[in-house]
């Protein structure tokens, strides 16, 4: 499954930020595919669909999509050159397919920022150079051989050029993200796995007194972030370990206490399920309400064979329902007489929402 990488700067609180994770992490046995490894945090994607929909199948249980978070430590100033825990860090997020940046945005003289002062900007800089530096290593390493390979296979020039180009523009500062342009080129770029050309959101962190209009520090972080097209997400790391530490039936009150309606990391992990390219179909039944992930733009074989790869394999229909008319007219029945209900072909891109039920040979 798909897995979000958690960056940030020593102190910025990257780990009060994964104990909340790891505390709300969903019951790996219902989801026997669940990876158990003491960096990776698997959380449900929070749906404010799933019981409304149980209530109407009249059933008590309900499975989430999930979402992987893992916490990569180590990046230091210098990790790129084998500083602090370098290439252990690297290996770890060349294996992520996003990338969710820390930032800290909250003054605490008690807690030493590595750099001396709150500087969102120089933060976020000092990140994305070693993740660069790191990038402009193996991309120099590839383009010897590439080149050497090239003379015999004229098909190769344009990995060429392109391993050229981004050498030149991560020299300048630019991340691997932000300088493709065509398909080509993005299809070439999946083969050169850079860690600058995953996308990325930023995680800006908060005191409990900035929770709700950010400050300066975090006007810094969107700046940089609309330059980029990037997403910023505002936490208070403490305030989500308080949350995490609670039964989950209290916190919707603690929650309203604070003025919230969602938590923080409950939007972050929207907002890392988004980024990833991903949204959600449904089945519904009397035995269970069930959230499936699949990529957006997908169509339907693809998203049975989430399911099961004999779903796909055998696929002949889906019968779909989209959930706003199943909760307007509260059964599959009433949905039916209604006209509502969709018989749907190989070729159907399924949508956000969709509540399936597929046919299939055997
Ligand atoms: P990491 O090095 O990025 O993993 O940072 P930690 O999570 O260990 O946090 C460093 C210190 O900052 C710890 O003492 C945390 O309790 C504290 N801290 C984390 N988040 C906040 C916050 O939102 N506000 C304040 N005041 N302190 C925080």
């Amino acid at each position: 499954s798909l897995r979000c990488g958690i960056v940030g700067l020593p102190n910025v609180g990257k780990s009060t930020l994964f104990n909340a994770i790891t505390a709300q992490q969903v019951d790996a046995q219902n989801y026997p595919f669940c990876t158990i490894e003491p960096n990776v945090g698997t959380v449900a994607v929070p749906d404010p669909r799933l019981k409304p929909l149980s209530q109407i199948t009249k059933t008590k249980t309900i499975i989430p999509a999930t979402l992987e978070l893992v916490d990569i430590a180590g990046l230091v100033r210098g990790a790129s050159k084998g500083e602090g825990l370098g290439n252990q860090f690297l290996s770890h997020i060349r294996e992520v397919d996003a990338i969710i940046h820390v930032v800290r945005c909250f003054e605490d003289s008690n807690i030493t920022h590595v750099d001396g002062d709150i500087s969102p900007k120089r933060d976020i800089d000092t990140i994305e150079t070693e993740l660069m530096l790191a990038d402009l290593d193996s991309l120099e390493k590839r383009l010897e051989k590439l080149k050497k390979n090239a003379r015999a296979d004229k098909s190769l020039q344009p990995n060429v050029a392109l391993c050229e180009k981004l050498i030149e523009c991560l020299g300048d500062g630019k991340p691997a993200r932000t300088v493709v342009e065509t398909d080509e080129e993005k299809e070439i770029l999946k083969s050169f796995f850079l860690i600058s050309a995953k996308p990325v959101l930023y995680a800006v962190n908060v005191s409990e007194d900035d929770m709700g209009e950010g400050n300066q520090w975090t006007k810094e972080v969107e700046e940089v972030a609309a330059k980029e097209g990037a997403k910023v997400v505002t936490i208070c790391a403490s305030v989500e370990s308080e949350i995490a530490q609670l039964p989950e039936e209290e916190r919707p009150e603690f929650l309203e206490s604070l003025g919230l309606e969602m938590s923080g990391l409950d939007r972050l992990i929207q907002a890392g399920y988004d980024l990833l390219g991903l949204h959600t179909y449904f089945t519904a039944g009397e035995k269970e309400v069930h959230a499936w992930t699949v990529r957006k733009g997908a169509k339907a074989p693809e998203a049975a064979g989430v399911i099961h790869s004999d779903f796909e394999k055998g696929f002949i229909r889906a019968e779909v329902i989209k959930y706003e008319d199943m909760a307007k007219f509260g059964s599959e029945q009433k949905v039916k007489e209604a006209g509502k209900l969709m018989v749907e072909g190989k070729e159907y891109v399924v949508c956000d929402g969709d509540i399936m039920h597929f046919r299939f040979n055997v």
